[in-house]
């Protein structure tokens, strides 16, 4: 089984878990790949997340990926109508998708590169972790202006729910945090928008 270090590139869904563990997030992992979905999984589970949704995008499991998804469109959207992907529509903060192995991922870890060891991770989201306020309120006073307008407009764009805003919130204190900011800036809140699933639609989500 490849390890989580050996797993070159998927910045963000490594990122998503590092978020979700500081700000104590439920993750739900897209599997364009599985054996590094798995990786990531057991990393998530390492870092403390508590709750990670193992999902695959269509019945052949390539939907959305760049080898060739032989489901029809209506088989997909049944697939993702399964009671694991309501249950994760639901309850899931923080949305990732996990590829495969693109060139240069292959070429980096051929060439013997490893990715970031977990006990790194582990040791920064433990740094982050007493700095992460659980109060909602306080998050909020903290949102400079342009985090706040860019909140407001992927608020419109999306047709946010309480629940979408709650998740981005809570997401951009946990960068915050990661960070060491005094503020929730603008970027903070674009990164957090990205890890719902509405930005899945039209490429994994039909
Ligand atoms: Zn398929």
């Amino acid at each position: 089984m490849l390890s989580f270090e050996e797993l070159t590139g998927n910045p963000v869904a490594k990122r998503a878990i590092e978020v979700a563990a500081v700000g104590g997030l439920k993750v739900a992992l897209v599997a364009l790949d599985r054996e590094a979905a798995r990786a990531l999984a057991e990393a998530a589970s390492a870092l403390g997340t508590g709750y990670v949704f193992m999902l695959t995008p269509c019945p052949c499991g390539n939907w959305g990926s760049p080898r060739p998804c032989n489901c029809e469109p209506e088989e997909i959207k049944a697939h993702q109508r399964s009671v694991a992907w309501k249950e994760a529509l639901r309850e899931a903060d923080v949305w990732a998708c996990v590829h495969g192995p693109d060139q240069n991922e292959l070429q980096e870890f051929l060439g013997g590169q490893r990715g970031e060891p977990l006990r790194a991770i582990v040791r920064r989201v433990g740094a982050a972790r007493p700095w992460f306020r659980e109060r909602l309120g306080e998050a909020v006073q903290d949102l400079t202006r342009n985090a706040r307008e860019l909140l407001l407009k992927a608020a419109e764009a999306y047709q946010f729910s309480w629940m979408d805003i709650r998740c981005v919130l809570r997401a951009a204190e946990a960068i915050r945090a990661l960070g060491d900011a005094p503020t929730i800036e603008a970027a903070h809140v674009a990164e957090a928008v990205e890890y719902r699933p509405q930005r899945l639609r039209g490429r994994i989500i039909p």
